[in-house]
């Protein structure tokens, strides 16, 4: 089995990958070659959650498991809160491939499944990225976002105003304009992305322009929510997964409240694998939830290990 370190994976899965490796995947679960197997989630206590998200991909020949949680005592320790890594086995005889670090994959596949949904749902002269959230994730999002439209300028939202600064500094990397703004000002985005821990809803539907496309990200677990249940309903919602996404993803909240039917949530594979047509109107707003799937993980790792294997680096270790 080969060990990848945490440490090697920037010089082996760019951004791109990352978005080749999701695309590939959730079109895979579209055409019934894929699944992801249940989600175990549990609170250990003083704020750390712990789970596995795992699932095969027969198409791809990958079956696996993350292994990971948060940690809020982590910060305090010099270590990112959030840990987590990915293990691969053999599909056909369960023997174990690799073991990889998950922390910057998980960012990676992440940015990569809302760059997906901006390129396949947003309108193709979007020209304003609204970002609701500045924390680890947000600045792997403004990248990623930033690869798929020509966007002219930023505007920015976070309920902790300090930390803006930082995402501010990734937009001047990439030479974009950027602006802290109040909420109602994101009625001027035409894609916005929501990438917070919040427990309750902060983008409302009066802050959101007709024609825009959201990418809702920070949603991950039951009783978190980014976004007022009236704007899921009246948007048209995509998912990685539907069972994911009722159950701890943003349409939870829409759902719960009868506000929004399950059957009508449409997995984004389907309009990649072109049974579905994406947008259908200029006016139309298009709400991807992003809840983040065991098989995302897989597929950005097996990238992680079969370029390390290529390449000679890594720890082969007999078990
Ligand atoms: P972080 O701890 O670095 O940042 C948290 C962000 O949430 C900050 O912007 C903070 O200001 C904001 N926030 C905190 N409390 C809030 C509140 N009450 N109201 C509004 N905003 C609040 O976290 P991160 O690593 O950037 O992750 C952000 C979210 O994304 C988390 O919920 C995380 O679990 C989730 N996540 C989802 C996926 C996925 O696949 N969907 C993957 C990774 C992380």
């Amino acid at each position: 089995m080969l060990i990848v370190p945490e440490t090697l994976i920037a010089s082996l899965v760019t951004p791109e990958d990352a978005f080749h490796a999701v695309e590939a995947c959730f079109s895979s679960m579209a055409r019934g070659e894929a699944y992801n197997f249940p989600v175990v989630r549990e609170a250990l206590g003083e704020g750390r959650q712990y789970g596995f998200k795992s699932g095969l991909d027969r198409a791809a020949g990958q079956l696996g498991v993350k292994a990971g949680g948060y940690f809020p005592g982590n910060a305090a320790r010099g270590l990112i809160n959030h840990q987590s890594s990915v293990f691969l086995f053999d599909p056909e005889t369960g023997r174990p491939l690799a073991m990889v670090g998950g922390n910057l994959l998980t960012a990676l596949r992440t940015a990569a499944a809302s760059a997906l949904a901006i390129d396949r749902l947003a309108r193709p002269e979007a020209e304003v990225l609204g970002i609701v959230g500045a924390g680890h994730q947000a600045g792997f999002q403004l990248r990623a976002a930033a690869r798929v439209r020509r966007f002219r300028r930023v505007l920015a939202w976070n309920l902790h105003p300090e930390m803006l600064p930082r995402l501010g500094a990734v937009a001047a990397e990439l030479g974009l304009p950027f602006e802290a703004v109040a909420l109602p000002r994101m009625r001027e985005a035409e894609v916005i992305v929501t990438i917070t821990s919040s427990p309750a809803a902060s983008l409302m539907a009066e802050h959101v322009a007709p024609g825009t496309h959201l990418s809702c990200m920070g949603t991950d677990t039951r009783g978190k929510q980014e976004v007022e249940p009236a704007l899921v309903a009246a948007a048209t919602v995509f998912a990685d997964e539907v069972a994911q996404s009722v159950s701890i993803g943003e349409a939870q909240h829409a759902v719960a409240a009868g506000m929004l039917d399950a059957s009508a949530i449409v997995p984004i594979g389907e309009v990649l694998v072109g049974r579905h047509p994406g947008r259908r109107s200029a006016q139309e707003i298009t709400l991807f939830d992003g809840t983040g799937v065991g098989l995302q993980d897989l597929a950005v790792a097996a990238v992680a290990a079969a370029r390390a294997s290529e390449r000679g680096l890594g720890i082969e270790v007999g078990i």
